[in-house]
Order: structure tokens, then C-alpha cells, then sequence
């Protein structure tokens, strides 16, 4: 198709450039109309009787520095005898009916918040256009994307993660303050990384509510769901998804263990020196190598450690629970559940060895989540494809600056996600 230099170089697909000219201000103004045909809004029947012209100012991308855009918008009469209206004023892929901006223009911003990470103040700023019209945009966006239910995922993760700081609002008229709960949970599709939901709170009613909406054949599809050792989300599971096998994360379960060391430690030392511990005691200034795991230490950290028991920790106490720490870790990575059963036999001797109530606690935990752990050896569902979605979350938030609402916060992290996906 052979178009005018000014509509080649102008390019908005649907459009012709009828004028150009340059403003006194230096502003550059494009007028344009419309190259297609013109169906009405009621009957979907084509007409190509005019009924008048009316200017409307379009909010578009730069072109080579900003534009002002012009479109002399036909407004047509509706010939089809059966359609209730009389006349309609055409549309285009480009302006839909009651848009002010073009697709282009929205597209871009969608882009320029999800694809490079800009806060929306920033791209508004960037395109000269306003916040509302870059959320906007965002929300439309949104609502493009594929319906979970139509997906089908096999394996879900839930993990919970802080969305903002503590708060509290007084309502006007009760003069009551209610806490606002600052975590929200993600649910993600473990093989694709792909963000499905985001609920408030780490309760069992939001997972519950969001599991509840889906479809019965969708829930029914679920094969295993990884979980940080939580009680609520394992409740939620248990009344959604009563078939699903539960699979409890490995990381979340050492990092208890470590909690247990250090626990261990402050008090073993509270009780011999009366005292919190100070860099001058060896067992407070190798903390780090206590929690480290066995075969990651090095000949010397080995070494160091050694001392650390023999010389700081007269009681043995000490030693004791980091065995147990080693014994759950090797649990964790057995690969199968005769394996794993006779090291959970193993690590009720250590713990009954140990003698310390921290370490009782730990066991109790591994023995209420067996079930899970169970699960986590035979599939090796865990929750880290969650764990890295929560990192992008993290930058999300930077660059959000902290959202006021957590609705457009909501859809920043399935935008991104979405895009992630499908990259
Ligand atoms: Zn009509």
C-alpha cells in the first residue's frame, strides 16, 4: 500500500495524516483521520453516510519528541432498519469507543512499568501523560491475561511474603483503630514460575476463598502443593483441596533447624556465663560457622568448629543440637521413604541424646508435618520458583515506592509475572 510521507512516518495503524504543523510554542500538531471503515456500535452494519465531523485530541506515543494529536472523528447514520440507533461515531482499533489514548500509547506504558521495572510516576512522567492514565492502562492489561482457570496447573506453590509495614487506620466514625494486615500469599504454577493469585493476608480464609473460586476439574488437577510449614495454609488445602498431596518446603524446615541452634546457643550461654555472648567467646563470634551446613564447611571452618565444642561448650549441649541440625538436613535430602524414615529414627536419637527442649520442640514440628516431608522426598516439590517470584516482588515494591493501594500492587506482580512467563 502506497501512503503519504507524513502517514509513513507518523505510523499509527488505521490512520492517515491529513496536516502537520508546528505551534508558535514549538509544539508540533498532527491532524488525522481515520482509513477505516466505519461499522456501528449496535448492528455491526457498515455505513459510509456522514452524518458530521467532531475534533477529539488523542494522547499518543512520541514521535520523534512530543505531538499533539488531532482525529477528526466521523460521527455516520445507521441505515439497518432493525438497529435502534440512529447514528454512531467510529472507532478503531487503535481509539476504541470512550478512549482518549491510543493503543500504542498504553501499550508502551504497560511496557515501560512491567517489562523495565519503572515505577508508574516515572513512566507518567517519562510520556507525558498522567499516573491514572499508566494504571490504567496496567488494569487493562490485566484483564487480558489468560484466565487461571483455563490453565491447569499440576503443581502449586503458596508462600506468604510482607507487603509493607504494620499499619493502623482509625475508622472516622467509630473512632476504632483495626490493624491492617501487611502479607499477602502467592500461589504459582511450580513448573511455569507463572504468578496465578495473590490474596491478602497468610490466613487460611484468603488461600481458602482463592482455591474455592476455581473449578472443580481445575481443583481436581492439582497433583502436589509445596508449602512453607504453615498451619493455615495446610487447613486451607485440607478443605480445598482434600486430594491434593501436600509437600512441605526443605529450606523453610532447615531454616527451623538453624532458629534452633542459635536459640540453643544464647541460652547455653546465658546459663555458663551469665551473660549474653560478646566476640571474645569463641561460640559467639563462629555463629555463622555453626549455622553453616556440614559439607559446605571448609578443612579449616571443620577445624575451627571442633575447638569451638571442645573448648566453649563444656557441656556438649551444644554439639548435641548441631548434630540434630546435620540429621534433619540429611534427612531432608534422602531420596527415598525407607531412607528417610530410618534418619528420622536416627534424628529421635539425637534429639533424645541432646536433652534440650529447643530440640524436642524441632522434633515435634518434623513429626506434625511427617505427612508433608513424606511428600517433599517422593516429589521434591518445593517452594523456591516462589521464593525467586517473591524476589522480583521485592523489586516491585522499590520501584513502587510503596503502594498506597494493594489492588494496583496486585496487578504489578501478575503483570510481571505474566511477562516473565512468557519471555
Ligand atoms: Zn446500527
Amino acid at each position: 500500500m502506497r501512503t503519504d510521507a507524513a502517514t509513513t512516518v507518523f505510523n499509527l495503524p488505521g490512520y492517515r495524516v491529513t496536516s502537520a504543523e508546528v505551534l508558535a510554542c514549538g509544539q508540533r500538531r498532527i491532524r488525522v483521520e481515520s482509513v477505516l471503515e466505519a461499522g456501528c456500535r449496535g448492528c455491526g452494519v457498515i455505513s459510509a453516510r456522514r452524518h458530521s465531523r467532531r475534533l477529539q485530541r488523542v494522547r499518543d506515543i512520541r514521535v520523534a519528541g512530543p505531538v499533539e494529536v488531532i482525529w477528526s472523528k466521523r460521527r455516520f447514520f445507521c441505515d439497518e432498519p432493525e438497529c435502534g440507533r440512529k447514528t454512531f461515531a467510529e472507532s478503531t482499533p487503535q481509539v476504541p469507543a470512550y478512549s482518549r489514548s491510543t493503543a500504542r500509547l498504553r501499550q508502551a506504558l504497560t511496557e515501560a512499568v512491567i517489562g523495565s521495572g519503572r515505577a508508574a510516576s516515572e513512566t507518567a512522567t517519562a510520556f507525558g501523560v498522567s499516573w491514572w492514565l499508566v494504571q490504567r492502562a496496567l488494569d487493562a492489561a490485566v484483564l487480558k491475561l489468560p484466565d487461571v482457570d483455563s490453565l491447569a496447573p499440576v503443581r502449586l506453590g503458596i508462600d506468604e511474603h510482607r507487603f509493607r509495614s504494620v499499619r493502623f487506620f482509625q475508622d472516622p466514625a467509630t473512632k476504632a483503630w483495626t490493624r491492617y494486615e501487611p502479607w499477602m500469599s502467592t500461589l504459582v504454577d511450580l513448573d511455569t514460575g507463572q504468578v496465578l493469585g495473590v490474596v491478602d493476608g497468610r490466613d487460611s480464609t484468603g488461600v481458602g476463598d482463592w482455591l474455592k473460586a476455581r473449578p472443580l476439574g481445575w481443583r481436581l488437577g492439582v497433583q502436589v502443593v509445596a508449602i512453607d510449614p504453615s498451619a493455615a495454609f495446610r487447613k486451607a488445602l485440607r478443605m480445598w483441596l482434600p486430594r491434593t498431596a501436600v509437600s512441605v518446603d526443605a529450606f523453610h524446615l532447615s531454616m527451623l533447624a538453624n532458629a534452633m541452634v542459635t536459640e540453643v546457643r544464647q541460652r547455653l550461654c546465658q546459663e555458663a556465663k551469665g551473660r549474653r555472648g560478646r566476640a571474645t567467646d569463641p561460640v559467639w563470634a563462629n555463629r555463622r560457622l555453626l549455622l553453616k551446613g556440614a559439607e559446605r564447611l571448609s578443612d579449616r571452618g571443620r577445624n575451627r568448629l571442633q575447638v569451638v565444642f571442645a573448648v566453649d561448650d563444656s557441656t556438649g549441649g551444644l554439639q548435641a543440637v548441631w548434630d540434630v541440625k546435620e540429621q534433619l538436613r540429611t534427612l531432608l535430602r534422602t531420596g527415598s521413604i525407607a531412607d528417610a524414615t530410618a534418619a528420622k529414627a536416627e534424628l529421635g536419637r539425637l534429639v533424645d541424646r541432646a536433652g534440650q527442649p529447643e530440640a524436642r520442640r524441632l522434633y515435634r514440628t518434623v513429626c506434625r508435618w511427617w505427612n508433608e516431608i513424606e511428600v517433599l522426598i517422593v516429589t521434591g516439590a518445593t517452594t523456591a520458583k516462589v521464593e525467586a517470584n517473591n524476589t522480583a516482588i521485592k523489586n516491585i515494591k522499590r520501584t513502587g515506592r510503596g503502594f498506597v493501594n494493594n489492588t494496583n500492587y496486585k496487578t504489578r506482580i501478575l503483570l510481571r509475572s505474566a511477562a516473565r512467563t512468557a519471555a
